[in-house]
């Protein structure tokens, strides 16, 4: 029985000198593993949080791209009208229009890519867009105010 105890005492000493060893194992796993997070993290930040661009298309063929991130009020002027279009907390809206009917503007905010906002009378038209499809058109940014 005593016997029994002593073994059973030293297999308790040499865990605990194991248990020492791995607990400075485990402290530079744990780094490691918590340095890999930060970075697939950020990759995935990268890759799952693209950037939106409502892509303003006007009557005279002008096309212009704001980026959804920063709010803009931005006054498209054609030889067919007005239109104001807002970027404002993601979303894109046209806020003003000098359009018979004002359907653009009954159109709302809109922010996935897809959506469209569209001024028949103006033949204007909003497109948003991701980073992923973005165009190359880089049109001159006109801002209001
Ligand atoms: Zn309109």
């Amino acid at each position: 029985m005593a016997k029994m105890a002593k073994a059973a005492a030293n297999e308790a000493n040499e865990a605990n000198g194991q248990a020492g060893v791995n607990k400075r194992s485990v402290a530079v796993i744990v780094v490691v593993v918590v340095l890999l997070a930060i970075a697939v993290g950020v990759w995935a930040a990268l890759q799952l949080c693209p950037a939106y661009y409502a892509v303003v298309h006007d009557g005279d063929g002008g096309v212009l791209q704001l980026d959804l991130a920063q709010d803009k009020t931005v006054r498209v002027e054609t030889s067919l009208g007005v239109n104001v279009v807002q970027v404002k907390d993601g979303a894109v809206s046209v806020v003003e229009a000098d359009c018979p009917n004002h359907n653009c503007m009954d159109q709302g905010a809109v922010s996935h890519v897809g959506d469209q906002i569209i001024c028949l009378p103006h033949k204007l038209w909003i497109d948003v867009v991701s980073n992923a499809q973005e165009t190359d058109q880089s049109a001159p940014d006109v801002i209001s105010k």
